[in-house]
C-alpha cells in the first residue's frame, strides 16, 4: 500500500518538500512571491502558459518549481477536471524530476464554485497519475511508486484525513480492477479484500461453497458453470459491512459486478473484443474501493453493505448458453439472451438478497455498480451512467451524486428508466417471465444501457417496490463502462475509481 500520503501545511515553501507544483489559470494568476521567479522564464520561453514547466530557483524547496496551467476554466463547459488532468502532468514531471515529497498549491483558480474542491482533486489527480499496476509492484518493487507523500498548502489536518480515506479507497479499486485474469481470480480477489480490511471497521465474508452459490444464487452460479472445470476460476460471493458506532440514520446497499474474466461465454467475444476483459470487475472494484474509504474514514450515521459477485464467465462444454432458462432466487424464470450478458445476471440474485435485508434497514438506498454495456460508453462518453428507479428519483438520489461529482471530478450523467425498457426484456411465451438480454451488441442496441437496470429490477425484485407499492425502495442503477477506464482503453488505460469520491462526498 504506498499511495502518496496527504499532508497539511500553511507556508508556501514547506521546509519538508523537494519541490512545488504550482496549478493556475495562467502565470498571471501567481502571488507576487513566484510571480518574481517566473518572470524571467516568461520573457524567454512563450510555453509557460501552455504546458507544465520546470523551473529552476534557489528560494523553491528543492529548488524544483513545476508550474501547471489549467488553461481557461470560465467557460459553460469548463469543469474542476482541468485541475485534476494539470495535477496528473506536473506529478509525472515532479517523478520524473526525481521528487519523493513535493507540496502541491493551487492559485486563481477559485473563480467559481465548480472549483471549490480544486486542491483535494488536484491532490486525486496526482495520486490516479501516480498509482502504478499490482503486478508491476509485485515485481519490481515500491521503487516504482516513489512519491510517497504530497504537501497540502493551505490544507488542514481534517481535510487531509478525509482525502487519505478517499484515496485509500481509490488506490483499492484500482488494483482490483486493474489486475490481469489470473492475478485477480475470484479467490485472489477475495484474499486481496480480506487483507484490505484485516483489523478495520469492515467485515468481510466469503461465500465459496458451490452448493450454497447454486441455491442462493443460481444465476451466478449460471454464469460460472464453465469456470468450474478449473480450480482457480471457481467464483465467490463476498459480503462486506459497515456499522458505524452511533445511530443508523441510512443504510447504503451495494452490489457489484466482478466479473474477474469476461470471454463473453457461448456468445464468445471475437474479432479483438476480448482484450480488456479482465476490467470487467471494475464495478466491484469501485464498491471495495468506496468500502475501503469508509473503513478510513468511519462515517456517522451510515450503514453501508456491499455484495459481489465474483466470477469469470469462461467458455467450455458445460457453459451456459442463450435459450436457457434459469430460476432465480426471486422466483423469476430468466430466459437467456446471449451469454455476453452476464453482469446483470452474476448481480441480480445478490440484488434480491439485499432488496429483503433492504426491508429492515433505515433509509436504505440500493445500488448496483457495474461495467456493463458498451452502450453506456457510446451513449455517455468517459461519464458513468445512472439509471433510477422512480423511489430514487423523487428522492433526488443520483441527481444529488452528480451534483458532488462535478465537484469531485468524477463526472456522471442521469438516465430515465422507460416503459420502453421494460417491453424489451418481456416474456414471449409462458415458458420464461422476462429475457436476459437481446442478441446484438448493446453499443447498436436502442436503449442498450438503460434496458438492463429494468431487468435487474424484475430479477431483484424491485420493481414491486415502487413509488405505489406499501414499501417503495430507492435503487440506482450505475453503469461505469465508460468512466471505469482512462481514454477508454480497456486493456491498457489506468483503472478509473469511477463513483467513489461522489458517493463519499454525498454520504460520508
Ligand atoms: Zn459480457
Amino acid at each position: 500500500m504506498s499511495f502518496p500520503i496527504a499532508y497539511p501545511a500553511v507556508d508556501l515553501f514547506p521546509s519538508q518538500a523537494d519541490a512545488l507544483i504550482v496549478i493556475c489559470a495562467n502565470s498571471a494568476s501567481l502571488n507576487d512571491e513566484l510571480n518574481a521567479i517566473v518572470q524571467p522564464y516568461l520573457n524567454v520561453d512563450a510555453r509557460i502558459n501552455t504546458k507544465v514547466s520546470l523551473l529552476v530557483h534557489e528560494k523553491v524547496p528543492g529548488k524544483r518549481l513545476i508550474l501547471a496551467p489549467t488553461g481557461p476554466l470560465n467557460r459553460d463547459f469548463d469543469d474542476v477536471r482541468r485541475v485534476y488532468d494539470a495535477a496528473k502532468l506536473a506529478f509525472q514531471e515532479a517523478k520524473a524530476a526525481g521528487a519523493v515529497s513535493p507540496a502541491l498549491a493551487i492559485m486563481g483558480v477559485d473563480i467559481d464554485a465548480r472549483y471549490q474542491h480544486a486542491l483535494d482533486v488536484a491532490y486525486l489527480g496526482a495520486c490516479q497519475s501516480l498509482w502504478q499496476p499490482l503486478e508491476a509492484r509485485e515485481h519490481l518493487g515500491d521503487v516504482i511508486e516513489p512519491i510517497n507523500r504530497i504537501i497540502l498548502i493551505g490544507a488542514d489536518n481534517a481535510r487531509c484525513e478525509r482525502l487519505n480515506a478517499l484515496a485509500a479507497g481509490h488506490y483499492v479499486a484500482r488494483d482490483l480492477s486493474g489486475t490481469e485474469p489470473e492475478r485477480m481470480a475470484p479467490m485472489r480477489f477475495a484474499q486481496y479484500c480480506k487483507a484490505a480490511f484485516t483489523d478495520s471497521a469492515v467485515e468481510v465474508e466469503v461465500i465459496s461453497d458451490r452448493a450454497t452459490l447454486d441455491k442462493e444464487y443460481p444465476m451466478l452460479g449460471t454464469v460460472a458453470r464453465a469456470s468450474y472445470a478449473v480450480e482457480r476460476h471457481h467464483p465467490c460471493v463476498i459480503k462486506m459491512t459497515y456499522n458505524p458506532s452511533d445511530e443508523v440514520v441510512r443504510t447504503l446497499m451495494f452490489v457489484g459486478k466482478g466479473l474477474v474474466y469476461d470471454t463473453g461465454g457461448a456468445d464468445l467475444k471475437v474479432g479483438g473484443f476480448m482484450a480488456g476483459m479482465s476490467r470487467d470487475k471494475g464495478g466491484a472494484a469501485c464498491v471495495a474501493g468506496f468500502m475501503k474509504s469508509v473503513a478510513e474514514y468511519k462515517p456517522k450515521g451510515v450503514k453501508v453493505v456491499a455484495y459481489l459477485a465474483v466470477v469469470r464467465n469462461s467458455i467450455g462444454s458445460d457453459c451456459f448458453v442463450p435459450d436457457e432458462i434459469v430460476h432465480t432466487r426471486e422466483g423469476v424464470r430468466v430466459r437467456i439472451g446471449n451469454t455476453d450478458a452476464e453482469g446483470r445476471l452474476a448481480m441480480g440474485d445478490l440484488l434480491s438478497e439485499l432488496k429483503d435485508q433492504a426491508l429492515n434497514e433505515v433509509n436504505p438506498v440500493l445500488f448496483t455498480v457495474a461495467t456493463l454495456t458498451g452502450h453506456a460508453a457510446r451513449a455517455m462518453g468517459p461519464y458513468s451512467a445512472y439509471v433510477e428507479n422512480g423511489p430514487a428519483r423523487a428522492a433526488n438520489v443520483s441527481r444529488e451524486l452528480v451534483e458532488q461529482g462535478d465537484l469531485w471530478a468524477d463526472c456522471a450523467e442521469v438516465s430515465r428508466s422507460r416503459r420502453e425498457d421494460f417491453d424489451f426484456v418481456k416474456p414471449r411465451t409462458l415458458a420464461d417471465d422476462v429475457l436476459s438480454s437481446n442478441n446484438a451488441p448493446s453499443a447498436v442496441t436502442a436503449r442498450g444501457h438503460q434496458f438492463p437496470m429494468a431487468f435487474l429490477s424484475i430479477v431483484g425484485g424491485l420493481d414491486k417496490h415502487g413509488l405505489s407499492s406499501t414499501k417503495p425502495l430507492p435503487y440506482v442503477h450505475m453503469d461505469i463502462a465508460g468512466s471505469g477506464v482512462e481514454g477508454g482503453d480497456w486493456q491498457h488505460g489506468k483503472p478509473m475509481p469511477a463513483t467513489i469520491s461522489s458517493l463519499f462526498a454525498r454520504y460520508c
